[in-house]
């Protein structure tokens, strides 16, 4: 194994020293699924105080609805008690600061390949952005009924989510 998987099973080996999460259902306990960004600065459970089994999390480059993320939500509406859903993009995100031309540019440059296929899902408006894809997700017939989705953005200067639709 390398350092860098050594130093994680490290600190692994301390986290299973204390775990206490034994016999945690699988289901959100709180009946809550977020969408949100993959960005570092954003540590969902934490930021609405919840323990582990609470809450279900999906996350990619942007905190964006897509066609797969939008079926995962679908099956977690049925099948994991996702009653409760929050989209939930932040301030500052890399992937509302480039467009797409730029970003393929950049990626040209470090690498010296062609991006001229890559196609990254970058954002003009976030606020719009995340009102679209709140729209798009309580309007798919195939979402368990009574579902609710909400739209929110993660401030990641103050800590604060605030609530937009
Ligand atoms: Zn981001």
């Amino acid at each position: 194994m390398s350092s860098f998987t050594d130093e994680l099973s490290d600190s692994n080996d301390a986290y299973v020293k204390s775990f206490d999460a034994h016999g945690v259902p699988g289901r959100a306990g709180i009946h809550l699924l977020l969408l949100t960004c993959m960005d570092s600065r954003i540590v969902p459970h934490d930021i609405f105080g919840l323990k582990v089994g609470d809450m279900k999390v999906i996350r990619n480059a942007g905190g964006q609805l897509n066609p797969e993320v939008e079926q995962d939500i679908v099956l977690g509406s049925y099948l994991l008690d996702c009653d409760n859903i929050v989209i939930m993009p932040h301030t500052r995100c890399a992937m509302s600061s480039l467009s797409v031309l730029d970003v393929k540019s950049t990626l040209e440059e470090l690498s010296g390949l062609d991006f001229s296929a890559f196609e990254p899902r970058m954002i003009e408006n976030a606020e719009e952005k995340l009102k679209r894809d709140v729209a798009k997700l309580q309007a798919n017939p195939l979402l368990k009924n009574g579902a609710e989705v909400r739209g929110a953005i993660y401030d990641v200067d103050t800590g604060k989510v605030n609530w937009v639709c």
